[in-house]
């Protein structure tokens, strides 16, 4: 973890020994983790690791991002909404309105939308258009889900093989993956990623 590096939320920064938590952070099982997104910015002089949000307006990061990030707001029968606060490493004031359609989930297992992302899911994308709403695909192999919580218990969902697991009450989630972020829970898993 380097200084100035773009975390989301529940992203591991230190352990408590480490760095005392700052500013957007919390503190689970002696590890110091960020409550949103934003970027690491770690206080040598008082051992302290913040999350600072650095915001830019959207509609101008908009005209060359390659990526997009954003959580799932609502799921119809074809599409999802998605409200996007983050492109490419920026996060952006505001949110930009996005869609992300059906056809543009499509990955071996995924029938329907409601087996790609859910509400509540953050995913990141690549936009297909410079407009609002903007059209957003995870049909690669990196894009996709990168955080959820568990439907049942709300807790966050870490990764197994191709599927999320509630490390809480067991439960097991499918989505279409991306890059997920959280690869372990701090006391259990040594799996290598
Ligand atoms: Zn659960």
């Amino acid at each position: 973890m380097a200084d100035n590096e773009i975390v989301l939320p529940s992203q591991r920064l230190a352990t408590e020994e480490e760095f005392m938590p700052g500013d957007n952070t919390y503190v689970i099982n002696g590890e110091v983790r960020a409550s949103q997104v934003g970027k690491a910015f770690f206080d040598m002089i008082n051992r302290k690791v913040n999350v600072i949000s650095p915001k830019k307006s959207g509609v101008i990061l908009l005209k060359n991002a390659k990526t997009a990030t954003g959580e799932v707001v609502e799921v119809r029968d074809d599409m999802a909404y998605v409200e996007i606060f983050m492109l490419d490493e920026k996060e952006i004031s505001g949110t930009i309105s996005a869609i992300l359609p059906f056809a543009y989930t499509k990955e071996k297992g995924i029938e329907s939308i409601k087996e790609a992302v859910r509400i509540g899911d953050i995913i990141r994308g690549k936009p297909l258009n410079k407009n609002i709403p903007v059209i957003l695909t995870i049909k690669q192999k990196e894009f996709g889900v990168i955080f959820a919580r568990c439907s049942i218990c709300g807790t966050v969902l870490l990764r197994e093989e191709n599927v999320l697991k509630c490390g809480n009450c067991g439960n097991i989630e499918k989505r279409k993956l991306g890059v997920y972020m959280v690869k372990r829970n701090g006391t259990k898993s040594q799996r290598k990623e």
